[in-house]
């Protein structure tokens, strides 16, 4: 693998995840739909990985930029 393909630089990564605390060094995978909702009341969940993770379904280019 491409040391260069790795979640900080793919398309799905999102790294602002919508108000939910992470490290900073990680992010939100967009990749599937949310999973594990629990009940109706809550809200499925996103997997977060770190900005150096990768896996095979990366895609090059990004969604955001720093200052969304
Ligand atoms: S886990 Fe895969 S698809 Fe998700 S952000 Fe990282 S490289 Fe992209």
């Amino acid at each position: 693998m491409n040391s260069t393909a790795t979640c900080s630089k793919c398309a799905f990564f999102d790294l602002h995840s919508n108000g939910i605390q992470t490290p900073k060094q990680d992010g939100l995978c967009r990749f599937n739909p949310p999973v594990s909702q629990p009940s109706a009341q809550d809200h499925g969940l996103w997997p977060v990985v770190s900005t150096n993770d990768w896996c095979g379904h990366f895609a090059s280019g990004s969604t955001q930029t720093a200052a969304e």
